[in-house]
């Protein structure tokens, strides 16, 4: 598979100039920080492994881009869930549609309780320390285009979800690197970060509202447009559209001059179509 180093594109959004690490261009069927953290096992051989397992909810990131792995590596893949909206069952959209046409089978019930040598288990959302080893990757093309440009004083911004991304890109950058919690609150963040590393732990920035992972908000499909028709860039729903109003708010009330901004962005489009489908419905938008 080609992987190459992801682009870095300057943008301007509500007058402020912003860098965007492009990501979700990296490959178009393996991409986005899923592709970061599962790199470990796309280029490393596994002889005896046959199947992958994992778990979460049957819309996820993660599903669709280890549906890629595994159908690249020749892997079966078993993926567990809670539950399955009915409406999805029916029309199948987004990470649900695609992963199931790469063969993901998908399982409505518990996880089983041992996995036998042949199986690989990957938890809920990429979060092992094995996504350490692409994330350094993605460290080390960031800290080459600093020395490249020259760049002295730069924040770095990426939503989280498990946090796994932004903890190990702290841990390989010598620079300030800041988040927030887009799946449950701060302090879960937080034992997050500690369950992986004790050290090097992202800045935070704090929500003035409480959002809850997955529901739609107006203000999110507002920034979302807002940014495709400024930057020309389509962001994720569910992650990028907080992840923009939190580092927004934090660049504008930032005192210090000449610092430089990166956004990461982590791709996630193909969670979208589903997302779209649900806005329109829920506001009547076009
Ligand atoms: C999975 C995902 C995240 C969250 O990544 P973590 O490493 O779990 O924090 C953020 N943005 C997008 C688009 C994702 O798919």
């Amino acid at each position: 598979m080609n992987y190459t180093n992801s682009q870095i594109h300057e943008v301007t959004f509500n007058k402020q100039k912003y860098f965007i690490k492009r990501d979700d261009l990296l490959n178009p069927d393996f991409s986005g920080n899923k592709a970061r953290k599962f790199y470990y096992y796309l280029i490393n051989d596994f002889p005896n492994i046959k199947k992958v397992v994992s778990h979460g909810s049957s819309q996820s990131n993660a599903m669709y881009s280890l549906s890629v792995l595994c159908k690249l590596k020749n892997w079966q893949f078993d993926y567990y869930v809670d539950h399955t909206a009915s409406f999805l069952k029916e029309n199948p959209s987004g990470n649900y549609k695609y992963a199931i046409k790469n063969s993901m089978n998908i399982i409505e019930s518990k996880l089983p309780d041992f996995f036998d040598k042949e199986t690989l288990f990957i938890n809920e959302g990429g979060a092992l320390a094995q996504a350490a080893y692409g994330i350094e990757i993605l460290a080390n093309e960031i800290k080459l285009w600093i020395n490249q440009n020259n760049i002295k004083n730069i924040k770095i911004f990426l939503p989280s979800g498990t946090g796994t991304t932004a903890l190990f890109l702290q841990k390989f950058l010598p620079f300030e690197v800041l988040t927030c919690a887009c799946v449950g609150n701060e302090e879960y963040l937080i034992k997050q970060f500690e369950s992986l590393e004790k050290n090097y732990h992202p800045t935070i920035i704090k929500t003035d509202k409480k959002y809850y992972f997955g529901k739609l908000y107006k203000e999110f499909y507002e920034i979302h447009n807002e940014l495709l028709n400024q930057t020309k860039i389509e962001f994720d729903f569910l992650y990028d559209s907080l992840g923009w109003i939190c580092f927004e708010n934090y660049v504008k009330q930032l005192k210090e001059e000449n610092t430089t901004f990166l956004y990461i962005h982590q791709g996630g489009i193909i969670g979208n179509e589903s997302m779209y489908d649900r806005y329109k419905h829920k506001y009547s938008l076009i």
